[in-house]
């Protein structure tokens, strides 16, 4: 029954959308709904899916949206009225007041099913500008029949104490590491070991952990890094070529945390602490056999460059490369 484009539940937010079930079902249901925790767990998915559930008119009946109703047909085609999304109108830009104001006009008029839900998902409601999160209180402090906001968050501390005083907080926390191992083999396909490293890098959200083993920057940081170290560990110079590798803003990152995790190993920190833990072997070699302070020089070097990037300097990669490696090379003992 169960339509293939409607948002998927994850295996680790079925408690919080079985319980948000629960609530609607004892007539407990807050009217704002606030989702928190780290970016990468699907806390949009979750709202959505839930938001979808609860707007079918089946929702009495079924646990999942039907996808068969007058109103899953609409949500699947994407033009339910009553179903509303406000996320910034590009990445890393504010929420606007425009944007909230035009909501709060579309929230005067009646609902599409007379009896029916009418559900707001604010994503990343975070970066909502001031005005935007005042025009947004007034509808938060007077709340309409059968109506929920359902704001999505990675960092409350940008929310005005204001809204999160009247939003229902659901926090989302981060998956146990197994269980993420365990859910990413099964949809990367990816072996244990990969699996593991990448949900290292993301930090422990499997869905950032899986949209980096499809990334094309992922693989281009491997092969960087398995270029980089293979010379360091070498101890000899050797012009640096690592193909299909563009000079990006990403790669002064990749360097810089390299050699971070030398000078981490330098001083004994555990594995976990490293970004390149698949690598930490050769990084503790390197960590015993190189002065840090040449390695802290370079560090700072790599840094310095990324500026000079970001300002528009024209730079080679193989010639930074070499470079640093140059540079590096002699702090062996
Ligand atoms: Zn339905």
């Amino acid at each position: 029954m169960m339509n293939h484009d409607i948002a998927p539940v994850y295996p680790w937010l079925q408690t919080h959308y079985q319980s948000l079930q629960r609530q609607q079902r004892a007539d407990q249901l807050a009217h704002a709904l606030l989702l928190t925790g780290q970016a990468g767990l699907g806390k949009t998915q979750l709202a959505l899916r839930f938001a979808d559930w609860l707007l079918c008119v089946n929702h009495a009946t079924c646990d999942q949206p039907c996808g068969q109703c007058q109103v899953c047909r609409l949500i699947l085609a994407d033009t339910y009225p009553d179903r509303l999304l406000i996320e910034p109108e590009a990445a890393g830009k504010a929420i606007k007041v425009d944007q909230i104001r035009q909501l709060l006009q579309r929230l005067t008029l009646s609902h599409h099913v007379p009896d029916g839900y009418r559900v707001i998902i604010i994503r990343q409601a975070d970066s909502m500008n001031h005005a935007a999160a005042n025009a947004l209180l007034k509808a938060l402090e007077e709340p309409q029949a059968n109506t929920v906001f359902i704001l999505v968050a990675d960092q409350l501390w940008r929310l005005p104490a204001t809204i999160l005083s009247r939003c229902q907080r659901v926090a989302i926390a981060t998956p146990e590491t197994t269980d993420s191992i365990a859910w990413l083999t099964q949809q990367t396909d990816q072996p244990i070991e990969r699996a593991s490293q990448l949900l290292a890098h993301a930090h422990g959200a499997p869905l950032s952990a899986s949209q980096l083993a499809d990334s094309e920057s992922y693989q281009a940081r491997e092969s960087l890094i398995d270029a980089f170290l293979t010379r360091l560990q070498a101890g000899q110079f050797t012009t640096f070529d690592a193909p299909g590798v563009t000079l990006t803003h990403e790669i002064f990152d990749w360097i810089s945390a390299c050699l971070l995790d030398i000078i981490h190993c330098y001083h004994g920190s555990a594995d976990s602490l490293l970004t390149y833990q698949a690598q930490a072997g050769i990084l503790r070699q390197l960590s015993q056999c190189m002065r840090v302070s040449q390695v802290f020089d370079v560090l700072q070097e790599v840094l310095r460059s990324k500026r000079q990037y970001l300002s528009g300097i024209q730079l080679n990669l193989s010639l930074l490369m070499d470079h640093w490696l140059l540079q590096l090379l002699p702090a062996k003992r």
